[in-house]
């Protein structure tokens, strides 16, 4: 008799000629995950078991940010016969409402499931006075999962992950980060669909506060475990920022740069191989999230610009932010780059010909390039 933690997955079962493929996927992605704790792990038919491990805690709060798990189980293992299991079930102490769940997924096993989850219950009753079935709203679920390599696993409870798909080196893409609460949410979501993402940022000291950059660096390495980002660029909009300042329409000042944001990122997606670029941008929430604004962003983008949360209410996104964690360092106040210089009147409704003439005011090729000749990269894994 073991302490296990069975891992088990769902939609990759739907992956056909793939399966096979997206298993060692996600046994690399767990491996990753868990490189720091001390456990085996071995795969059996449609589930991974983690065996002599250290800290049982550690290794569930880990395995809770690998997208492709489906749910999670603290189990006993047993040998797949009878006596095993019945001595197992005589030795449970019950005092409350309970159902016993056999799942037989091995075929060889004597006993179908139903007359077994029956004999089961006959057990637990005749050896617990104060325990009573009840099939439709039990206190207490007793799963009997009967496996095809020769072992049972008897759990209580089910620990539901994200599900999704395991991330994939091959689908991957670049994250747009500012310090806000929906950026950090726009690349939970796509990690959930198996994207992995490195993440570039914008700042604009001095305008922006060092500060704001330590903040966006801790929220990257809160998102780094869903996302299993690499690399951070940082890069510096201060002198592109001041020259549309100066020389360009004040209302156009946020169009502008969202396009030379995505300009940059089209130069790092081709020069690092990032297959698109992510935003946080949820349709009408400000001016620079018009339809008319994303058609001027999407413009000059060379790579898909997904925008997981176009449809996203604050709440949602809120709850999101809250249950990975990034919330409460989204709120802290410090200013974004798209804070600076910001004019009272921004553009709702913009054109992309207008915002061609306004970028033709300024050498704008060379200050993209400037930006990212002087990009500052950090190691994630670091
Ligand atoms: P967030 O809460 O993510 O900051 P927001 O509602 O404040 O979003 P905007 O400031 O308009 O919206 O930014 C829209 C999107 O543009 C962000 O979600 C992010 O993907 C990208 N973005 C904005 N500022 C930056 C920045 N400084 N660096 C990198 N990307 C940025
Ligand atoms: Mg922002």
């Amino acid at each position: 008799m073991n302490n296990v933690i069975l891992i088990r997955f769902n939609e990759i079962h739907l992956k056909g000629g793939n399966k096979k493929y997206f298993i060692k996927l996600l046994l690399n992605n767990i491996k990753t995950a868990l490189k720091n704790c001390i456990y085996k792990i071995e795969t059996i038919q449609n589930r991974f078991v983690i065996r002599n491990y250290e800290d049982e805690n550690e290794i569930i709060s880990k395995l809770k940010c690998v997208f492709g798990i489906h749910s999670i189980s603290k189990a006993i293992e047993i040998k797949n016969d009878i006596e095993s299991i019945t001595k197992y079930i005589s030795s449970l102490d019950i005092n409350t409402s309970f159902k016993c769940d056999v799942n037989r997924a091995d075929k060889t096993f004597p006993v179908k499931s139903n007359e077994f989850e029956a004999d089961l219950g006959e057990i637990i009753l005749n050896n617990n006075k104060n325990a009573k079935v009840d099939i439709h709203n039990p206190k207490l679920t007793i799963h009997v999962d009967i496996r095809e390599n020769g072992f049972t696993f008897i759990f209580y409870d089910i620990i539901y992950t994200y599900s999704g798909l395991p991330l994939d080196e091959k689908r991957n893409g670049l994250l747009l980060l500012s310090g806000g609460i929906d950026s950090p949410v726009a690349a939970f979501c796509m990690a959930k669909r198996g994207l992995r993402q490195d993440i570039l940022h914008f700042d604009s000291f001095p305008y922006t506060s060092p500060q704001a950059k330590e903040k966006v660096i801790t929220l990257a390495k809160k998102i780094q475990p869903y996302i299993g980002s690499k690399y951070m660029y940082i890069c510096s909009m201060t002198k592109l920022q001041e020259e549309f300042h100066v020389n360009c329409k004040s209302e156009y000042a946020i169009n502008l740069l969202r396009r030379s944001m995505i300009r940059v990122a089209n130069i790092l997606c081709e020069q690092y191989k990032y297959k698109t670029i992510i935003t946080g941008e949820s349709l009408g929430q400000v001016a620079s999230q018009t339809i008319e604004s994303l058609t001027s962003t999407n413009a000059v983008a060379k790579y898909p610009v997904l925008r997981p949360l176009i449809s996203f209410n604050k709440e949602e996104i809120i709850k999101i932010a809250k249950d990975i964690d990034t919330y409460e360092t989204s709120i802290l106040p410090y200013e974004d780059c798209c804070t600076v210089f910001l004019p009272r009147n921004p553009i709702i409704k913009p054109k992309i010909k207008d915002a061609e003439f306004e970028e033709k005011k300024i050498d704008l090729n060379n200050l993209i390039n400037l930006i990212i000749n002087n990009i500052e990269i950090i190691d994630l894994e670091k």
